[in-house]
């Protein structure tokens, strides 16, 4: 399938590493002009390097700088909600700040970003593309993520709702919901065996995925090949969620 997105600007949040750095190499090699938004100054320094893509420093966990980078960002046509944050820890033990970082970032971020972009889109009246990047999470709970899982069940409902009022501006709103996938964050939650060993387990296709599944699925639902689809909550999951 030849996916191209020429004369199409794209922002992706979270995109200094793992999947939302795939996400933006994947997007540049098919035409578009990306913003690569994140938070480590020699993250971005490096994918300008490598990719050329035009470049955002924000903390978007703080309402402001999400603003202020949407406003930097300029006017998008495609919008990649990928930031995110997994901190483990079992429900009794979990800290209201610890509570309040994961849904500021994975949830309330995707709300003010995904809110200011649609505006633009409206005002300019051509219509748009977004992609929420949520979770196998959002649907099976997992021992140590009520955060987490809390955050991406919320983000999938997101999704819909920005489908339902966004669609008659013809902008398209779907999800991809991913199993672990081999990234910073991957490794650092599932690279133990112990606890890596019981997830392969549940798993139909005995493995984890790469950040290039992940992006291939956010391209397609990006293009005009997926036109007619919005509001859907795509398993990336090699089948972990049908069991
Ligand atoms: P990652 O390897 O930790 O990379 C996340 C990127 O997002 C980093 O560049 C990080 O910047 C940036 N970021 C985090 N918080 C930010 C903030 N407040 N403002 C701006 N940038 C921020 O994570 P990943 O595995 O690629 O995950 C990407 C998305 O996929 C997340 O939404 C995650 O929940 C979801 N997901 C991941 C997996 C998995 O197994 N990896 C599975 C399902 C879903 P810094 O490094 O500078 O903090």
């Amino acid at each position: 399938m030849d996916i191209r997105f020429e004369g199409k600007r794209a922002l992706v949040t979270g995109a200094g590493k793992g999947i939302g750095r795939e996400i933006a190499a994947q997007l540049v090699k098919s035409g578009a002009e990306v913003v690569a938004l994140s938070r480590t100054q020699d993250d971005l320094d490096s994918l300008k390097a490598e990719l050329g893509c035009l470049t955002v420093l924000a903390d978007i966990g703080d309402a402001q700088q999400a603003l202020k980078a949407v406003e930097a960002a300029g006017p998008i046509d495609l919008l990649v909600n990928n930031a995110g944050v997994a901190i483990i820890e079992p429900f009794l033990e979990t800290s209201l700040d610890h509570w309040d970082t994961v849904l500021n970032i994975n949830l309330r971020a995707a709300f003010v970003v995904g809110q200011a972009v649609a505006k633009g889109m409206v005002a300019r009246g051509i219509g748009g593309s977004i992609v929420n990047v949520s979770s196998q999470a959002s649907q099976a709970a997992l021992p140590g993520h009520t955060a987490y899982c809390a955050s991406k069940a919320g983000l999938d409902h997101l999704t819909r709702m920005m489908a339902l009022e966004l669609g008659p501006h013809n902008i398209r709103v779907n999800a991809v919901n991913p199993t672990v996938i081999l990234t910073p964050m991957g490794e650092k939650v599932w690279g133990d065996p112990a606890k890596g060993a019981p997830m392969l387990a549940k798993i139909p296709l005995g493995r984890f995925g790469r950040p290039i599944h992940v992006a291939d699925a956010v391209l397609y639902l990006l293009s005009d090949k997926a036109d007619m689809i919005t509001g859907v909550m795509l398993p990336v999951d090699g089948g972990y969620l049908v069991g």
